[in-house]
């Protein structure tokens, strides 16, 4: 088995979600007490939201890249973001680390388009669901993404760093994220995006018989994509679904 660094910690509640989905799905396909080869570098969420919240990318890219490199000193030997939204600065952790990223995007895309879907709704943070970096390597893809109207973003922002981050998970937000996504399939999406990390946490796509259009949690997603790559025999690619950065 390969081992994989996390660069973990946005939101530890996100984190700790992601690190058991890693070690079931590695005792699912290999059976007996098999669990993840792991190092964790778990940050302080608080000193990285304020380095996003004053636009200061530069300084979260050398924090998550240095950290990045502490893990490849720790022995890892790819690298697992346990968020969509730093994968702005994805270019920079792979740099600074030295390790190849294994992509929340190329992950999410992947099961799209094995699903046949071309317009896909997103909700995330607003810096996700704002930016350019996520919309364009989706777009890369073949996956054209759409998000909600400004009031809506504002509010599906608000419930990720004031609740969901902090380990509240209130049945008001729900119908909230279940009303965005109805929206969102009314306007055409053909699907929607779980994309911020903490969502799943809220929304559980195998329960989604409310949903007109089925749901991708990235979380699950990313882990699949990680399982995949740890578990790959030893000359098969490095990165399995990367569409290279
Ligand atoms: N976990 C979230 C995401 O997937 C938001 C927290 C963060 O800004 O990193 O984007």
């Amino acid at each position: 088995m390969r081992t994989l660094g996390i660069l973990g910690g946005m939101s530890w509640e996100s984190s700790a979600h992601l690190y058991k989905l890693l070690n079931q799905q590695v005792a699912a396909r290999l059976g007996g007490l098999h669990s993840a080869r792991l190092v964790l570098h778990s940050v302080d969420f608080a000193e990285i939201e304020a380095l996003q919240r004053s636009g200061d990318w530069a300084a979260a890219g050398e924090l998550l890249g240095h950290a990045g490199a502490g893990l490849k000193a720790a022995g890892a030997e790819a690298l697992l973001l346990a968020t969509n939204t730093m994968h702005k600065l994805a270019e920079p952790i792979e740099r600074l680390s030295g390790l190849p990223l294994i992509h929340i995007v190329d992950a999410t895309a992947a099961a799209l388009r094995a699903a046949g879907i071309r317009r896909a709704g997103l909700l995330a943070t607003r810096y996700t669901m704002e930016q350019a970096f996520y919309r364009e390597r989706m777009a890369q893809q073949g996956i054209e993404t759409l998000v909600p109207e400004l009031d809506e973003r504002d509010e599906v922002h608000r419930i990720i760093y004031e609740e969901l981050c902090r380990g509240l998970i209130l049945p008001s937000s729900k119908l909230r994220y279940q009303a965005a996504v109805r929206t969102l399939a009314e306007r055409g999406a053909e699907g929607v995006i779980l994309g911020c990390t903490e969502i799943g946490l809220l929304l559980d796509p195998l329960e989604a018989h409310w949903s007109p259009v089925p749901l991708f949690d990235s979380t699950v997603l990313q882990a699949q994509a990680a399982v995949d790559w740890m578990l790959a025999a030893p000359d098969s690619q490095s990165i399995p679904s990367s569409a290279g950065t």
